[in-house]
């Protein structure tokens, strides 16, 4: 995708907002992040990006010529040729800074030297079609507990797990899918590429993903075989209920009946909850969980 596609794409978001990630070698991830700093600052974007030797994953935002600027930068560095770019409306409050992080991974898994799997990935319509013709398929949603509960693929396994990180434990708990064929999930792909390599070292034989998670198969088709509240992701790396189900929740700051979740904007906390457009409208604080802001975090001082 060009610039100009992307342009075109955008329209009307005058103030887009970008996610994107991609695992690739980055030899010398210092000077890439720096040399991202430069770019980023020098465009006017916000948000965050971490970089690890492992690849690149991203949130930025900012005025659609300055977004655009960014992407076609971002794609003349032949590593990230091919990366895939989605794109959803924001506005200026949408992060407050940028902050560009080297971390030792992208997205913690902390199970040692993993290189994530791209051999064994579905396209929407391949998984689909996996998923109902073979009797044998299971689906295997990687999330985290609370994301899950809202919603999942029929018949899928799911794991209690609170973070991604604990999944190298948990493995051992799904021995009885070793066999099986096993279709993984996650929101948008980036756990599943390291998900699959960790199961597959443990002896997973038949073990696939679907290419851009749920968000790319909702794309496709809906919420054709989903049970639950349907989880997407918006501009602000968060989650939310598609419009149109029933509410059932609770906006964990101000009570009012809501169905849409936030992760908290303090990265180390990042907790999933409840959060209604209008809290969010009313005061930005309430992008952090109700703890962060009891310990004193602020939208200012919060690390993403
Ligand atoms: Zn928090």
């Amino acid at each position: 995708m060009h610039a100009t596609n992307l342009s075109a794409r955008l329209a009307p978001a005058e103030y887009p907002v970008i996610l994107f990630y991609k695992y690739i070698t980055i030899a010398d991830a210092e000077t890439f992040a720096a040399d991202q700093r430069e770019l980023c600052a020098g465009l006017g974007l916000k948000g965050r990006i971490l970089i690890a030797t492992e690849g690149i994953n991203g949130t930025l935002a900012g005025p659609a010529e300055a977004v655009d600027r960014y992407v076609a930068t971002l794609r003349a560095d032949a590593r990230f040729a091919d990366v895939e770019i989605k794109v959803s409306a924001g506005d200026a409050g949408t992060f407050p800074k940028l902050v560009i992080k080297v971390r030792p991974e992208i997205v913690t898994l902390n199970a040692g030297a993993i290189t994530p799997d791209k051999d064994n990935q579905l396209s929407p319509s391949e998984w689909k079609r996996m998923m109902e013709e073979n009797p044998d398929a299971v689906p295997l949603d990687i999330r985290n507990r609370f994301e899950s509960e809202a919603g999942k693929f029929e018949n899928a396994v799911v794991c209690d797990i609170e973070h991604f990180r604990e999944l190298p434990q948990y493995v051992d708990r799904l021995q009885g899918l070793k066999d099986k064929t096993v279709l993984m999930y996650c929101t948008g792909g980036i756990r599943c590429e390291k998900a699959s390599a960790l199961f597959r070292s443990k002896g997973f034989t038949k073990v696939f993903q679907l290419h851009g998670g749920i968000a790319a198969y909702q794309e496709e088709f809906g919420n054709e075989h989903w049970q639950g509240e349907c989880f997407v992701f918006d501009q602000r790396m968060t989650v939310r209920v598609e419009e149109g189900l029933v509410p059932i929740g609770r906006c964990m700051h101000t009570g009012r009946t809501t169905s849409r979740f936030v992760n908290c904007l303090h990265d180390p906390c990042h907790k999933l909850f409840l959060l209604s457009a209008e809290a969010e409208a009313e005061n930005r604080e309430y992008r952090l969980c109700p703890e962060c802001l009891a310990a004193g975090i602020t939208f200012a001082t919060a690390e993403y």
